[in-house]
């Protein structure tokens, strides 16, 4: 089994609007040769502008969340079809500021994840313990049951990718150390064999919380880490692409 493509993804939260779109333009252009994908995921109100901004470059579109119904009476929220529909191709799902600050649960997450396929967008799960749960030890096994618990097995043989981003090391410039990185991503590739067989070998599995160009290059050649998801670095071009020149 290769190794799975390096995946860089941009997490631009609630932050951004149209004048943001030149730091998206820099990104494309200062792309040059990587051998990563690179996907920014700006909020549902710039998706469509985005996806037109970098039509013809080398830069997906990603959305933050959907909910798993197509349509309906649901007020304020989006649809993966609406997404797919504004130009995205991969959707974030289960972020931790999801889980915590809107009660997501894994059984939640994982009906977004079929919501996603179903639109044909491409899952990026997020999966991570608390600092409460490291220091009593529980880090492991939060984790792997997240990643039991969100991916449905629907997920055997589509494109999708797990992000590793413990919640006390996002946007808090704390990082757990390469190790402690490694012992993590290496139970979650032992989970998805687990799952999926072989499979689970394909898929890239992310690191997120705290990347910058500083840190990105020891992380992101650690053991089992396929790439990066990344909040406030990938809010600016010159530090996104500091963090991509790192892969
Ligand atoms: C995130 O929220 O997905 C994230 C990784 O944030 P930051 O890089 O700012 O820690």
């Amino acid at each position: 089994m290769t190794t799975p493509q390096p995946l860089i993804a941009g997490n631009w939260k609630m932050n951004g609007v149209s004048a943001s779109l030149a730091e998206a333009k820099a990104v494309a252009a200062g792309l040059g040769s990587t051998s990563a994908r690179v996907a920014l995921c700006p909020s549902a109100t710039l998706i469509a502008q985005m996806a037109w901004a970098l039509k013809d470059t080398a830069v997906a579109v990603g959305g933050q969340d959907c909910r798993a119904e197509p349509s309906g009476a649901f007020t304020g929220d989006v649809a993966a079809e609406q997404i797919k529909d504004a130009g995205a191709s991969l959707v974030i799902l289960g972020h931790s500021e999801r889980r915590a600050g809107h009660g997501e649960t894994d059984a939640l997450v994982a009906s977004k994840v079929l919501a996603a396929l179903r639109a044909g967008l491409e899952p990026i799960v997020c999966v991570g313990e608390t600092l409460e749960q490291r220091k009593a030890g529980e880090a492991l096994a939060v984790v792997t049951g997240q990643v039991r618990g969100s991916l449905p097995a629907e997920l055997a043989g589509k494109a999708y990718s797990v992000a590793y981003e413990p919640v006390w090391a996002i946007g808090t410039g704390l990082t757990p150390t390469t190790p402690e990185i490694e012992e993590v991503h290496r139970a979650i590739r032992a989970t998805l064999v687990e799952m999926f067989g072989e499979a689970g070998r394909a898929m890239p599995i992310l690191y997120g919380g705290s990347v910058k160009p500083s840190n990105a290059a020891e992380i992101l050649h650690a053991d089992e880490v396929g790439g990066a998801l990344v909040g406030g670095a990938a809010l600016k071009a010159e530090d996104f692409l500091g963090i991509i020149r790192a892969v």
